[in-house]
């Protein structure tokens, strides 16, 4: 029988002291599912109502506007922003004023300072993102290969199974087919019209704050994902944003389509320039600026809407890119550019801060169920951060990159262990503690390559392990 706890109550029990704006609600009782009425799902004025369930005490005190404190569901809204950079956020210390309105928002959130990512590519690392799992658990490794298989439990899933309304928005064509991908989404919408040189922020938001309005209106909690593809290649922001950040000096001539890039790039003779990096990095800020200037409006649909005192906010990545910090562009190799990504995570009662304690992927689901108090799928080896938003400590924990072909792995001692497939002489190993730009690849240490070569074959064996078991089951 499924077991779920009611509205804020987990959020109480996981993050306990310093949490003043959400006192546990009267009621907060795990309850049987079959004991709801079926087709019902909970609603913000059953679930812990002042004065219904408790004292006011129990049930939060009334603040200093003479409101009580909302103490119902939660909504949780997901913003990926494809192929965003960890340090190229405002946020993160970056000094190009490219994010504003996320700087803004950030003060009052959480932010992950060492977020990893589970994959170098999109569909790989967005179903690590779905499914709590590994790569080489959940069996889509490598661009576009694979899918995760249906005993999966995913995040949608179990917020579905807990009467929340589940929905997908997005304006990537490729993803729409992705099937099992979208286990657990009430609502998938492949947002419409052309995405013209790449970047559509505009019209998914217009999209996104109109189902926000909709949503707003309903009984139950929502489940919304909202997947962003503007900082991906091509680099080609609309024109007010196109080019804002490239120096007047700049002599390079990219354009910021890969097609060009390719052929510039393959050009015998050609060596690539510290003008051309300047401008490629330049062009791809502007398509981040481009973003972040719509997803204000986002921002502000939640505060107008009245929500964002009972909406949990999470903003993330799928990977990042690579501006030749190592031979490469795009997003080809395990490098910290391309697996460091941003999270960042708001609240309603909890205060902001930042945590620098090493966090990955698959601890996203089970967070997300905590602070919600949704009950998290058994198979998710990832592990809550509620406790770490509060202060808690964080035990140090391996992290698991890729799969069994290509892979990154980080130990507990921020020690990286790096296969790069098919290139040759792909093995790369890393102190990141001293070295976080991999800088000195300490590759002829012959006896550390081993213990590292064997930790990272023990984590794929460990990954893989848990989907033969989870797919026996
Ligand atoms: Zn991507």
């Amino acid at each position: 029988m499924r077991r779920f706890k009611l509205g804020v109550g987990g959020l109480v029990l996981s993050l306990g002291a310093g949490c003043a704006a959400n006192k546990p609600a009267a009621n907060d009782t795990t309850i049987a599912a079959s004991e709801q009425t079926d087709t019902e799902p909970a609603t913000p004025g059953e679930t812990g109502s002042p004065g219904e369930t408790g004292s006011p005490d129990e049930t939060g005190s009334p603040d200093e506007t003479g409101e009580a404190p909302y103490t119902g569901p939660l909504n949780v809204l997901v913003v990926l922003v494809d192929t965003l950079r960890a340090d190229h956020i405002q946020s993160m210390g970056y000094p190009v004023e490219n994010t504003p309105n996320l700087l803004a928002w950030s003060e009052d959130a959480v932010i992950f300072e060492r977020m990893i990512s589970q994959d170098k590519n999109t569909t790989p690392s967005l179903s690590s993102i779905f499914t709590g799992l590994w790569p080489s658990t959940h069996g889509c490794c490598g661009q576009g290969q694979g899918q995760p298989d249906h005993a999966f439990e995913t995040m949608a899933e179990i917020f579905q199974a807990s009467g929340y309304l589940t929905a997908t928005l997005y304006k990537a064509a490729a993803l729409d087919d992705w099937g099992d991908f979208w286990e657990g989404f009430d609502e998938r919408h492949l947002v419409p019209g052309d995405n013209v040189d790449g970047h559509s922020a505009e019209e998914l938001t217009d999209y996104t704050v109109a189902w926000l309005e909709a949503a707003s209106e309903r009984d139950e909690p929502f489940f919304a994902f909202v997947h962003y593809l503007d900082p991906h290649l091509p680099y080609r922001a609309p024109d007010e944003y196109y080019e804002r950040f490239v120096p007047a000096d700049n002599t390079s001539t990219l354009d910021g389509t890969p097609e060009q890039m390719n052929e510039l790039f393959a050009t015998p003779g050609y060596t690539i320039t510290d003008d051309d990096i300047e401008r490629m990095l330049a062009l791809y800020d502007g398509e981040i600026a481009y973003w972040d200037e719509h997803f204000g409006r986002v921002l502000d649909a939640l505060e107008g809407l009245a929500i964002d005192d009972r909406t949990v906010v999470a903003i993330l990545a799928d990977h990042g890119d690579q501006f030749y910090e190592h031979a490469n562009w795009s997003h080809l190799q395990y490098h910290q550019e391309v697996i460091h990504v941003p999270l960042l995570l708001r609240v309603p009662g909890v205060e902001g801060r930042r945590v620098t304690d090493r966090v990955q992927t698959i601890d996203l689901p089970p967070t997300l169920a905590d602070l919600t108090g949704v009950t998290p799928a058994a198979s998710w080896p990832g592990r809550s951060l509620a406790g770490a938003m509060v202060g808690e400590a964080l035990a140090p924990t391996d992290i698991l990159v890729g799969d069994a072909d290509a892979h990154a792995f980080i130990n507990k001692d921020g020690l990286k262990y790096i296969l790069h497939q098919p290139t040759p002489n792909g093995v790369r190993l890393y102190d990141l503690e001293v070295d976080p730009l991999e800088e000195n690849d300490l590759v002829q240490n012959v006896e550390l390559l081993d213990q590292m070569r064997a930790e990272a074959a023990a984590a794929i064996a460990a990954a893989e392990a848990l989907r033969a078991e989870l797919l026996d089951e």
